[in-house]
């Protein structure tokens, strides 16, 4: 039986579809057998990033009962298969996404890892794919809004019953004020499955003749190898991921509380005027 794993993280824009899309052909590199799925069923984005935007069948119609799953899976780049979503706004008025569980699981012994890729916040269309995995693997950006989006997905996941396996940090910048990956997984109380940089690579995936994700493109930039380290772990290899970066955003905060209390204003009033 695979592992069926969603990509959540609250936040949108933070890199779900970018990751999703490119861990599942690291992994399947390996010869891993590996599915991803653009279970964004709204916004999808996947396909675009394949270049597989013209599949005939695809998740809407399966989850209309109008076609069967096994129809649904496409061959991607490097061995990877792939469910895409549908374009049509009609048809993801009309689906039912709590018919994911079922039908993710239906494929599940046909793979070592189902990856769903998800769209963003905490509502029916995310608890829908939750519900269709086994675990969570979450992902933020190092800073504060992304964060504080990304413990809620967890606190859902958790609501769920569903095991969150760890969180990968996407779009280390380096820069004074992100937050640490030692904040974010004591935040999270998760451990890191990825330090990915801010790579310039990566934006240039859709602006090339014949676009394709940043592992088939450039195999040998920072994030392709960061992205790798994160299939190595997920696959059960030995992994080190150094630091990103160390100046704490709990330090801060602890700096905040304990600095020493200004006097209180009544006594600053009372106090005599130097003249
Ligand atoms: P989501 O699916 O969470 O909304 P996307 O994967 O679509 O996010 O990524 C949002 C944007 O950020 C895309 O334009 C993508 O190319 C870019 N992006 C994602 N990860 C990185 C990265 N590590 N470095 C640079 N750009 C990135
Ligand atoms: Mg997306």
């Amino acid at each position: 039986m695979g592992r069926v794993i969603a990509i959540v993280s609250g936040k949108g824009g933070v890199g779900k579809t970018t990751i999703t899309a490119n861990l599942g052909i690291a992994l399947a590199k390996r010869n891993i057998k590996v599915c991803i799925v653009d279970a964004d069923i709204a916004m999808a984005n996947l396909s675009l990033l394949l270049n597989m935007q013209s599949c005939p069948i695809t998740l809407h119609d399966v989850l209309l009962g109008e076609a069967s799953v096994q129809d649904a899976i496409y061959d991607g780049p490097e061995g990877v298969k792939f469910i895409p979503s549908g374009l049509s706004l009609e048809n993801y008025r009309r689906v039912d996404p709590e018919r994911m569980e079922t039908i993710i699981s239906s494929i599940k012994n046909q793979f070592d890892f189902i990856l769903l890729d998800s769209p963003p916040g905490i509502e029916r269309d995310v608890l829908a794919i939750m519900n269709a995995a086994d675990e969570i693997l979450l992902i933020t950006m190092p800073i504060s809004p992304a964060v504080a989006d990304v413990l809620k997905a967890k606190i859902t996941a958790q609501r769920l019953g569903k095991k969150t396996i760890g969180v990968i940090i996407n779009m280390i910048m380096g820069e004074k004020g992100e937050i640490s990956d030692e904040d974010i997984m004591r935040m999270l109380e998760l451990p890191v499955y990825g330090l990915i940089p801010y790579d310039d690579e990566i934006r240039k995936s859709f602006l090339q003749e014949k676009v394709a994700p940043v592992i088939v493109r450039r195999p040998q930039s920072p994030s392709s190898l960061a992205i790798q380290k994160t299939a190595s772990k997920l696959a059960g290899l030995p992994v080190v991921f150094e630091n990103g970066k160390k100046q704490g955003f709990f330090s801060r905060l602890f700096s905040i509380f304990f600095r020493k209390k200004k006097q209180p204003i009544q006594e600053q009033a009372a106090k005599p005027k130097t003249k």
